[in-house]
């Protein structure tokens, strides 16, 4: 089998949903917004799919070149090959492109041989506990606007089935924000509300101080919290191994850490978390992702699956040592989470009642593929 041709057709869709000036996500009033779907197709009719591949000038510039007449089975040369040539151009092929692109390759394989993807990893479950994952705090009435507003959403979660709450709290551009003592009173808030009937997180501003993050863990841990997340700048290795030492609530990283799982590696020999991590987006697909999963393992290391979607939904499903947890938002009162991709005739994460997300048996990542809505509303791409 050879790949013949590797596409990006972006398309509008109808979102609620829109980022900040810091890049955080909030409900907004509906409004045109663009997805992309990346396809590679074969010489014997099969394709495997991702969305995502922006932008769309490095799919067909770029990443097409490199892809054309190789056999889309050799996953691991494909991926050494893009990874090598991120060097000098990560502008261009960053780690989130990459993982479309290994993402697409995997699909591939699981059409090609009718298998699930995480059954080809080698399967260890088909259900993961999913923790709901709040967007961040505003300042909108009904809304994530006080820490009773906190509390109120876990209840509404654990209602819904969840069994584990992740905060992400109050971050600029909001004027008065961040601020640990506020931060500290919405995760006492929400353990109040919800009782010990859930597991609790907290991810929350990414910038602060040594003093105010060891403040935060200490209160967490009077909040029997499950896991305390990215406090400070992932770049200073050194103030996370000083934080770690110094709590005994699991510290998690890192996430926004360039550096796939050679920087997980380097985590983990420094001391530098008590939990590692990393997701399809972050580590540049499911074969890294797959190889930071096994470094834990070898290390005795706890792993946290990050973000959502089916590449990493199907590395759960494929971990011998238990991910955390699968991560289902970001979740705002707001907003419904199953009507967000309308270009699938299926959401790709469905939960039960227990709160565990079911992974699909389908062939591939299990994408239900809307073709006739991701015709109807295809955009023209900008050269370049
Ligand atoms: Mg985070």
């Amino acid at each position: 089998m050879k790949i013949v041709d590797v596409t990006a057709q972006p398309f509008t869709y109808r979102s609620q949903i829109a980022r900040d000036s810091e890049g955080h996500s909030h409900p907004v009033p509906e409004y045109d917004a663009t997805e992309c779907l990346v396809e590679i197709s074969t010489d014997e009719g099969i394709s495997g799919y991702c969305f995502g591949g922006h932008p769309v000038g490095a799919i067909r510039q770029v990443v097409k070149p490199m892809l054309v007449g190789e056999d889309p089975f050799y996953r691991e040369k494909l991926w050494q090959k893009v990874k090598q040539a991120q060097r000098g151009s990560r502008e261009v092929l960053s780690d989130r492109l990459i993982g479309v692109v290994d993402q697409a390759l995997w699909d591939l394989a699981g059409r090609a041989l009718g298998q699930p993807v995480y059954k080809l990893l080698g399967g260890a479950r088909d259900k993961v506990p999913a923790y709901a994952s709040t967007m961040c705090g505003d300042e909108v009435a009904g809304g994530l606007n006080t820490p009773e507003a906190y509390g109120e959403f876990a209840a509404q979660c654990r209602a819904e089935g969840y069994t584990a709450f992740k905060l992400h709290t109050w971050m600029p551009p909001i004027p008065w924000a961040p601020d640990p003592k506020r931060d500290v009173a919405a995760c006492r808030a929400v353990r109040e509300r919800v009782g010990d009937e859930m597991a609790l997180m907290l991810d929350c501003f990414h910038h602060y101080s040594r003093e105010e993050a060891l403040y935060i863990g200490k209160e967490l841990e009077k909040l029997d919290y499950h896991w305390f997340e990215e406090p400070m700048d992932e770049h200073n290795v050194s103030s996370y191994v000083w934080l770690t030492e110094q709590l005994s609530i699991p510290v998690l990283g890192p996430e926004t850490a360039e550096g796939q799982m050679f920087t997980r590696a380097e985590w983990i020999v420094r001391g530098a978390s008590d939990m590692s991590r990393g997701g399809v987006g972050d580590v540049g697909g499911i074969t890294p992702l797959m190889k930071t999963a096994h470094l834990c393992e070898s290390f005795g290391v706890r792993m946290e699956v990050h973000g959502g979607g089916p590449g990493n939904l199907h590395a759960l499903c494929a971990m011998g040592i238990p991910g955390e947890y699968y991560e289902r938002g970001l979740l705002h009162p707001f907003l419904d989470y199953e009507q967000r991709t309308p270009w699938l005739n299926s959401i790709v994460d469905p939960m039960d009642e227990a709160g565990c997300v079911h992974v699909s048996q389908q062939p591939g990542l299990g994408w239900d593929i809307n073709f006739d809505f991701i015709r109807a509303n295809a955009v023209t791409a900008p050269p370049g």
